[in-house]
């Protein structure tokens, strides 16, 4: 089994859930009282959130590679970043270190692939649903139609997981109001939504929804167990 290194924290909520389910999977697979082989890098969300709203990616990916490096250093052969957000600046951290990055959306996309599934409604922050890093990997790399919610709506997501989600309130309104948006997408014509910010699946699930639904930190955590099982 090759070692997974989790760069996570943001937020921590989410994270704590992919060493859940990478664990889990880990004991169906191999049985008994099997588990995976982890190391966690886990960043102060309140550097990286201010690093976000100020514009100043290049920082926020500066940090992220060096969190990559201590990971690589602990021994970490498979690196997952527990976010999709911080996707953005995947490629800072692909160029510090050696271990292989698995991408978010990869992840994603090859679960609605399997789903059958190609029409998508993207939620998550205003980063991930207005900037090309997501959508572009997933219509140009997988040949997936990507749609998102009206600004109204991404005004409003955004705020959800910020005052919300990343600190740990999940509430029975806001989960009506984010089960409304993916139903205004669906009657424009999505066939599948993406949970893509990793706390959303905090908050909906596929019962709430009319449409598949991909829930991006399971899908992405679940990959970290196939590499590291791979071979
Ligand atoms: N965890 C979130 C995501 O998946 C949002 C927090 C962040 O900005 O990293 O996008």
């Amino acid at each position: 089994m090759r070692r997974i290194g989790l760069l996570g924290g943001m937020s921590w909520e989410s994270s704590v859930e992919y060493e859940r389910v990478i664990n889990r999977e880990v004991r169906a697979r191999l049985g008994g009282v099997a588990s995976a082989d982890l190391v966690i890098r886990s960043l102060d969300f309140a550097v990286i959130e201010r690093l976000q709203a100020n514009d100043r990616w290049e920082e926020a990916g500066d940090a992220l590679a060096a969190a990559a490096i201590d990971l690589e250093r602990a021994g970490a052969e498979v690196i997952v970043l527990c976010t999709n957000t911080m996707h953005r600046v995947i490629d800072r951290i692909e160029a510090a270190v050696l271990a292989e990055v698995l991408h978010i959306a990869d992840a994603t996309a090859e679960a609605a692939r399997r789903a059958g599934v190609a029409d998508l409604a993207l939620l998550g922050t205003r980063y991930t649903m207005e900037a090309d890093f997501y959508a572009g990997r997933l219509r140009e790399r997988h040949g997936l139609a990507v749609r998102i919610p009206s600004d109204a709506d991404r005004a409003e997501l955004h705020r959800i997981i910020y005052e919300e989600l990343v600190v740990g309130v999940i509430d029975s309104t806001s989960r009506q109001r984010v089960v409304d948006m993916v139903e205004r997408c669906v009657a424009d014509g999505a066939t599948g939504v993406i949970a893509g910010c990793t706390e959303i699946e905090l908050l909906i699930g596929p019962d709430d929804v009319p449409v598949e639904f991909l829930p991006t930190a399971r899908l992405h955590a679940l990959a970290a167990v196939d590499r590291a099982l791979a071979g």
